[in-house]
């Protein structure tokens, strides 16, 4: 917690403070956008009350706010960070200006590594020669920490200003190893003192609970979860049954069970979703994630994965342009079974693995250019053919699905760029978008056993924390929720 304060921490708090900024002329622009609706429905109805005069000034305050922020707007956004914005009529908390002004006594100096940035680029940034930064290296470990620094990290500088304003020659450097470990390296005489403060972590099981409101990213994230744990909820769990585009409504709930990371009260990591639960047009979807043979997936609460065994397409942005079938061939003129689907697509561009498979062949095969095979067990293979190149993948490894394996191209008998894909059970080509696909494999035995007795008390979990929530906001009465309660046009339509 005793990292010093620095420029570092301004430069967050003017990001905080954006972000806030564009949160508020989000939402203004978004009331305002419901306010006609809203209004006619209770003119209609010969009711309006108090409460919806009171709104009725309320937006017409935002919206002048709002015309007060606009024409500032786009100029502050694009602002080098040290400039002061010109625009805060809110009540936003104070710059902290004071902190970056320089105070003699205060030393630490916290510097958050920019992507591609350097040590050396960071010593030269400060004005420390390069010899200090070189005897600091060669303390152990500190090579190793040192050099392969991550955007975001931080390193605290111990600086000391004078009473003249200028800068003494550094006393010691700080930096994290790992979540729990912070080095210091002091500078004493010609030598260099480790010592090594440790930052115990906690990890708590935590439930987060909440509604989609304007968006599932921004409410999912505003509770604390991680972006890759909001795709895990869009793209691997839901995917299949929810259309995040067109299904979803303000008043829907989502809850998830995640282990945290803290220290020193702060979270520093959220790990990976173990349960999740979404409620979509009063349809409750869960998902659990297990380890069957060490390997995570996640399945409904019988057991049975969530993935599908087959992607219908191993291309994305691609156009079917030749189907399953007898056809003339384009390059040979005679016809002939196409035993495959054609998809055109411009050169280079990722071929996936349809499922989870073992690589059974890769390279050359005639007229068939540059080919990858893919063994999907139970008798299942796939076959993609004309690519450019293959993706870093050897012939015996076993692939996920969606990996890239490579990239589309004109190798062999083709007229142009594209893919050409083959389905085959039991060594018989299939239509791959006709054939039914297999299921894939539910937990069985012991498997089914270790993760029945984790889904009970974790949807237990969820239910109780939805209870507490919910139970509290639905007594609240509905005034703190004017724009929960407006839904999208679109949520209705469909059925
Ligand atoms: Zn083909």
């Amino acid at each position: 917690m005793n990292v010093p304060a620095s420029p570092s921490d301004e430069q967050r708090a003017q990001r905080i403070r954006r972000g806030n900024l564009r949160e508020v002329a989000r939402q203004a622009a978004s009331l305002h956008q419901h306010l006609p609706d809203a209004f006619r429905r209770d003119v209609a109805s010969g009711r309006y009350s108090r409460r919806q005069w009171a709104q009725a000034s309320l937006f017409a305050t935002i919206g002048t706010l709002l015309a007060m922020l606009v024409p500032g707007f786009s100029s502050a956004m694009q602002a080098p960070q040290h400039a002061p914005l010109t625009t805060m009529s809110l009540s936003l908390p104070p710059l902290a200006r004071a902190r970056q002004a320089a105070v003699p006594g205060d030393s630490w100096q916290t510097v958050t590594v920019a992507s591609g940035q350097t040590l050396g680029a960071i010593f030269e940034q400060l004005d420390i020669p390069a010899a200090t930064m070189h005897r600091l290296l060669d303390a152990p470990g500190a090579k190793a920490a040192l050099t392969r620094l991550k955007p975001g990290a931080q390193i605290g500088f111990d600086l000391p200003l004078l009473s003249d304003g200028r800068t003494a020659p550094l006393r010691a450097l700080r930096y994290d190893r790992g979540d729990t470990q912070r080095v210091e390296l002091s500078l004493v005489g010609d030598t260099v003192a480790e010592k090594v403060i440790e930052r115990p972590v906690e990890i708590r099981s935590t439930v987060i609970s909440g509604e989609v409101g304007r968006s599932l990213f921004h409410s999912a994230r505003r509770l604390g979860l991680s972006g890759s744990n909001i795709n895990t909820l869009t793209d691997e769990i839901f995917k299949y049954d929810i259309d995040f585009n067109s299904d979803v409504i303000r008043s829907d709930r989502f809850s998830v069970v995640v282990d945290q990371v803290w220290r020193e009260g702060e979270l520093i990591r959220t790990g990976p979703v173990q349960v999740a639960t979404f409620t979509a047009k009063g349809k409750l979807h869960t998902g659990f994630r297990y380890e069957r043979g060490g390997k995570a997936e996640y399945f409904t609460a019988e057991g049975r994965p969530l993935k599908k065994s087959f992607i219908r397409m191993p291309i994305q942005y691609a156009r079917l342009s030749s189907k399953f079938g007898s056809r003339r061939h384009p390059v040979l003129g005679t016809m002939r079974m196409h035993n495959g689907v054609d998809y055109a697509a411009s050169t280079g561009t990722p071929i996936m693995a349809a499922g989870d498979a073992q690589v059974q062949f890769m390279g050359w095969k005639g007229g068939y250019g540059r080919t990858v095979i893919l063994d999907h067990g139970r008798g299942h293979t796939t076959l993609y053919a004309h690519m450019s190149s293959f993706a870093n993948i050897r012939q015996g490894q076993r692939v996920s699905q969606g990996t890239t394996i490579g990239r589309v191209g004109s190798t062999g008998l083709a007229t142009g760029p594209h893919l050409h894909y083959e389905f085959r059970v039991n060594g018989v080509h299939r239509n791959p978008l006709q054939h039914t696909m297999p299921e894939p494999e539910p937990l069985k035995g012991a498997d089914l056993a270790a993760f029945r007795a984790q889904t009970g008390p974790a949807l237990a979990r969820i239910r109780t924390v939805e209870n507490l929530i919910y139970a509290q906001v639905d007594g609240d009465g509905d005034d703190t929720r004017v724009a929960a309660t407006t839904r999208p046009a679109k949520g209705a339509g469909r059925g």
